[in-house]
């Protein structure tokens, strides 16, 4: 039957490699570490998002087999029936101490946190205002709310002080959300600020501290902790996904957060609740970010590091404040050619181009992690001014 062979997507498919986009996904034979076998071929990994190296460490491992053998592979169910298994509320507890807030509601992804959190808290006659950078899943879930929308410029204060001045009388609540740490540039929302207006103007306050959350601030407590704002900003939303090595996600907030989203939250009512093995290794990462700043310290050597020798070498770094290192190329076609030689050369940088950033802002984003040795960064800094070279770019 001709309408099975779905040749509306073969189009697509084919209009993908006319525009040069096509890729195929690549393959990890092993575990996520400083040095990876993709596509059967050890390389350098320094595009991951384990900052902390606890994707693969032994504790986290060990607690993710103990909680197998006394938990089961899988919860069962939603948690509004019977998939709340008990350690789900000590991951929530630990997590509520380790970012010094009222309580915790744990998800199954830092995705399925923001559709379902901000759909959750906003409604219509509630306005939720943007920064244009937002992490897709933000986006998502705005999209997904009954809320209106506006966005502002990039981390400008103006734009959004403008936006408040001239809508906010207009609704009941207005909420405020930003990335606390843009993935791409590595640089920081202007948080201070943002809640100096959320105050002025009577909003609420959400922050995205995917990639501030282990890695900023006293033990990593994230971005909120980083500018001293505990207890000013009001939805905190974390991910066990990045920096504690794991999967999950989570919002820190007041108990009655925790309470409205157990009765509305889509992703808790409707889908199964976080695996025993993923939720016991998550607590197990968060004690120890508790217990010592060996991890975060050896994180940011390691970026300090590796972004003055690539800078010595001539490179464009750009702004970033926190271990994202891009190494902005330019073109879109030199970025992707200079991130495939340095596969060539067993370094794995993966190439971001537009439409992910703007046009001409081609990049190949750098992930440090504590996991690696100063001998990896040496050896990817070797790699770097090599293909620098041979493109010009230095
Ligand atoms: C990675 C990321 C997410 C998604 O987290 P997952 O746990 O991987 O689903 C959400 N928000 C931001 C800002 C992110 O960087």
């Amino acid at each position: 039957m001709k309408n099975h062979e779905l040749t509306f997507l073969k189009d697509k498919i084919e209009q993908l490699k006319k525009d040069g986009v096509y890729r195929e996904l690549p393959v990890n034979y092993g575990p996520c570490d400083n040095v990876i076998e993709l596509n059967h071929k050890k390389v350098i990994n320094l595009s991951s998002n384990n900052y902390l190296g606890l994707a693969n460490h032994p504790r986290v491992k060990q607690a993710a087999i103990d909680a197998v053998n006394k938990y089961g592979a899988g919860a069962g169910a939603v948690r509004t029936i019977v998939g709340n298994q008990d350690i789900i509320g000590e991951l929530e507890d630990v997590l509520a101490e380790f970012k010094k807030e009222d309580a915790v509601m744990c998800f199954q992804s830092g995705l399925n946190c923001n559709i379902g959190t901000i759909q959750a808290i906003v409604e219509r006659g509630d306005l939720i205002i943007s920064d244009e950078l937002n992490h897709a899943s933000i986006i998502d879930g705005v999209r997904l709310s009954r809320a209106d929308k506006a966005v502002f410029r990039h981390s400008d204060m103006e734009h959004l002080e403008e936006i408040l001045k001239e809508k906010r009388e207009n609704y009941n609540q207005v909420l405020i959300i930003t990335d606390g740490v843009f993935s791409m540039d590595g640089d920081l929302a202007k948080l201070p600020r943002i809640v100096e207006l959320a105050e002025q103007y009577n909003a609420l306050t959400y922050v995205d501290d995917a990639h501030g959350s282990g890695v900023l601030g006293t033990s990593g407590r994230g971005t909120v902790d980083h500018f001293h704002l505990h207890g000013r900003v009001d939805f905190i939303i974390g991910t066990l996904s990045k920096a504690i090595g794991v999967v999950g996600g989570y919002v820190a907030s007041k108990k009655e957060t925790k309470i409205w989203l157990s009765h509305r939250a889509r992703p808790l009512l409707f889908s199964t609740a976080l695996p025993p093995a993923a939720t016991a290794a998550a607590i197990e990462s968060v004690k120890m970010l508790m217990e010592s700043e060996e991890y975060s310290n050896k994180l940011w050597d390691n970026a300090r590091y590796f972004k003055s020798k690539l800078g010595k070498l001539g490179f464009d770094t750009g702004h970033s404040e926190t271990p994202i290192t891009p190494v902005i190329i330019g073109s879109e076609a030199k970025t992707m050619e200079f991130s495939k030689a340095l596969l060539d050369n067993g370094v794995y940088v993966s190439g971001i181009v537009f439409p992910t950033v703007p046009k001409g802002t081609g990049r190949l984003r750098c992930m440090i992690s504590a996991s690696h040795t100063k001998e990896d960064l040496d050896y990817a800094v070797s790699q770097f001014e090599i293909v620098g070279k041979q493109l010009n770019i230095i």
